[in-house]
């Protein structure tokens, strides 16, 4: 008998949903965000062998992972933030998986972010995207493309000066705007982070962050091939490790899409 999971399965199967991969490789060359030198800085990934087919091991091989909870692709959860610390269901493990998958909206700023690499997105370029696009359902992740992801090495990806790092991100307002009138489930970027590379010198710090954490939403960070997905109908998988009282994790996101293009 055919139901929608029976025809999800033929059009995989067939090629006519297609599978885009919205993860960075996660390894030892993985940028990390840099914070002023008062705070603890997130270290990367350290793989350390533990055997690899040889006395350690002799027919297995496997190692030692290191890293900050919030390195490479990864996911935000509300605890992560203050804001966010004493809601419901907030941490990695005990965010309810149905609120792991939801529809993509996926807003193009790679253009204006490449003009200026401080681009805030703001609810008029919101709203001028839903014009075209419609409203914003709720439980949408929302995807800011700024195809900062194609930047070639880590200082170019973080893009800092004497003021700090310089790259796009949503301003309080935008934040505002989806959280609590949208009702997204998150926030999703192709930078290192949530907030513009400036957002430390923002009021509030950090907005995007203090906005969607405080009202229970997530958020990704680093994703990538946010350039091959329809600015509207595609279905995001974020499920990140389910981490005991877990701030985020690394995690695979992968996104269905339907057609060649
Ligand atoms: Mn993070």
């Amino acid at each position: 008998m055919s139901n929608v999971l029976t025809q999800l399965a033929d059009e995989l199967a067939s090629g006519s949903v297609r599978v885009i991969d919205l993860t960075q490789p996660l390894g030892p060359e993985t940028p990390v965000i840099g914070l002023p030198p008062q705070f603890a800085p997130s270290p990367g990934v350290t793989f350390d062998e533990i055997s690899r087919y040889d006395d350690h091991g002799p027919a297995w091989y496997w190692n030692t992972l290191t890293m900050g909870e919030h390195t490479g692709t990864h996911f935000d959860a509300p605890i992560h933030w203050i804001t966010g610390r004493d809601l419901p269901d907030n941490a990695c493990d005990t965010i309810p998986p149905s609120k792991l998958i939801g529809p993509a909206c996926v807003i193009d700023k790679s253009r204006e972010s490449e003009a200026d690499h401080d681009y805030l997105l703001t609810p008029t370029c919101i709203e001028q995207w839903e014009a075209e696009h419609g409203r914003i359902p709720i439980g949408a992740w929302v995807l800011l493309r700024s195809d900062w992801n194609k930047r070639v090495g880590a200082d170019s990806f973080i893009n800092a000066d004497d003021n700090g790092p310089h790259s796009p991100g949503p301003t309080k307002e935008a934040a505002e705007l989806l959280a609590h009138d949208r009702k997204v489930l998150g926030f999703g970027t192709e930078t290192i982070g949530t907030d513009a590379g400036q957002a430390g010198t923002f009021d509030p710090p950090f907005p995007n962050h203090t906005i969607m954490h405080g009202a229970g939403k997530f958020g990704l960070a680093s994703l990538c091939n946010l350039d091959l997905l329809p600015p509207t109908g595609a279905i995001v998988i974020a499920a990140p490790l389910k981490l005991v009282g877990g701030s985020g994790s690394p995690l695979r996101v992968l996104a269905l899409r339907l057609g060649q293009e």
